[in-house]
């Protein structure tokens, strides 16, 4: 296909250098425009949010989008000797892009073919990757040098989920997508519909923009249909990834949750959460067989609805005739991805009761053994301490639920 890959096909030290990354997924579109980069930063955040060990790769190198869309913009990787150290976004997440090796967002990179294949080819072997559960790379929209250097990099390693919206202009590019991936023998995961319609949040009903088959004709996995939704704009300019940052019942944010699962269930990684063990045993030791740490977030002395936007964390001590040997009133830390389940299993909390949890924080709390009660609309904590004990909490909705 390629004869200007001569010399860019001996993968040996990219193969070594990603020896332990267990899962490599390529975003790619047909066009762009259509959310590619959306779906490669809110995809990698959520899995980091999932406790995977997580890279995202921004090999768009003439537009590279992911520094802002991940607010990270203006961080800079650093480098030893020869080796690439990307930047750490969170916790389980770092992140590579031309856009942080260039200071002046507003002046263009100028790349030559056989540059941005020496460059993406530095990318994937001199990059200090480490142990990764899932590296996401962002590609360039269309079947350019970009994409083809990388697949051809990475045969039998990569993945792809392509991205693309329901017009048939778009679609039309989406088909050479998928025979540029059948060409070089590489498995299409699926395709993500985006900005397929509007939700109206007023009137809560869904509007067809575009046509209705969209990119079901292309008899691929459909993994999610994402609708246009002003807020993803929003959070996306502000360098919030939505998966995180937009309310938990956005109907973009739900449906990306499903495909999230969806994909960790078909790469068999959901189960391996990391430093699980030893954060675990760490936390039954601290509190005695009879006594229990409790969790729960307030906000103006009361439970606080959302979980994740509360003002502190009442956290106390209680005995198994529920009474309460100490408490204390914490203020949470930065409101970051991944950052309070971290910080609450730091604490060594068993039980957290909440009025309000998303889906996924539920999960990652459960996988790491402690226990989490939602739906408690109402009461101080120590009132609903009590009556955890007496066994009378009323557990209404979960106002976080889906
Ligand atoms: P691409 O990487 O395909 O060029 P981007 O991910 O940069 O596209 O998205 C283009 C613009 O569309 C961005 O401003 C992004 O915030 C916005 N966008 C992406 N998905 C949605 C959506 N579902 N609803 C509204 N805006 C979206």
């Amino acid at each position: 296909m390629a004869n200007n890959m001569d010399g860019f096909l001996d993968n040996k030290e990219v193969f070594e250098n990603l020896k332990d990354v267990k899962n490599i997924i390529v975003i790619m579109s047909g066009k762009g425009g259509v959310g590619k980069s959306t779906v490669a930063v809110n995809l990698a955040t959520g899995f980091a949010l999932n406790g995977m060990k997580t890279g995202l790769l921004d090999i768009d190198l003439h537009g590279p989008s992911v520094p802002k869309m991940a607010g990270i913009s203006g961080k800079e990787p650093f480098f030893i000797e020869n080796r690439i150290v990307p930047v750490k976004v969170s916790e389980n997440l770092i992140t590579l892009s031309t856009g942080l090796l260039n200071k002046d967002e507003e002046q263009p990179f100028i790349w030559r073919g056989p540059m941005k294949m020496s460059v993406i080819k530095q990318f994937l072997k001199d990059t200090e990757w480490g142990e990764l559960d899932y590296l996401v790379v962002d590609c360039p929209p269309g079947t350019g040098d970009e994409s083809l250097s990388l697949l051809q990099m990475l045969p039998g390693l990569a993945k792809v989920i392509i991205v693309t919206t329901p017009q048939q202009v778009s679609l039309l590019d989406v088909k050479k997508s998928i025979k540029f991936c059948k060409d070089l023998n590489t498995e299409i995961l699926g395709v993500v519909e985006n900005m397929s319609g509007f939700y109206c949040p007023d009137c809560k009903t869904y509007h067809a923009i575009f046509m209705d088959n969209g990119a079901k004709s292309l008899g691929l996995e459909m993994l999610a249909e994402l609708p246009l939704d002003p807020e993803i704009v929003k959070l996306s300019d502000e360098g919030k990834p939505f998966i995180y940052f937009a309310k938990d019942d956005n109907v973009v944010k739900i449906r990306f949750e499903k495909m999230i699962d969806t994909i960790l269930n078909n790469t068999n990684k959901k189960t391996e959460t990391n430093n699980n063990s030893g954060e675990k045993n760490n936390m039954t030791e601290k509190t005695t067989k009879n006594t229990k740490k409790i969790a729960i977030p307030v906000a103006q002395g009361n439970v606080c609805l959302h979980f994740g936007h509360c003002e502190k964390f009442f956290i106390a001590i209680t005995e198994e005739n529920g009474n309460i040997q100490s408490s204390e009133l914490l203020d949470p830390p930065v409101h970051e991805p991944g950052v309070l389940p971290k910080w609450l299993g730091e604490q060594n909390v068993n039980l957290i009761i909440a009025g309000g949890m998303g889906s996924r924080a539920q999960t990652l709390f459960n996988d790491n053994g402690i226990e989490v009660i939602t739906g408690v609309g109402e009461g101080t904590p120590e009132e609903i301490i009590a009556k955890y004990y007496n066994n009378t909490l009323e557990k209404g909705v979960n106002y976080c639920d889906h």
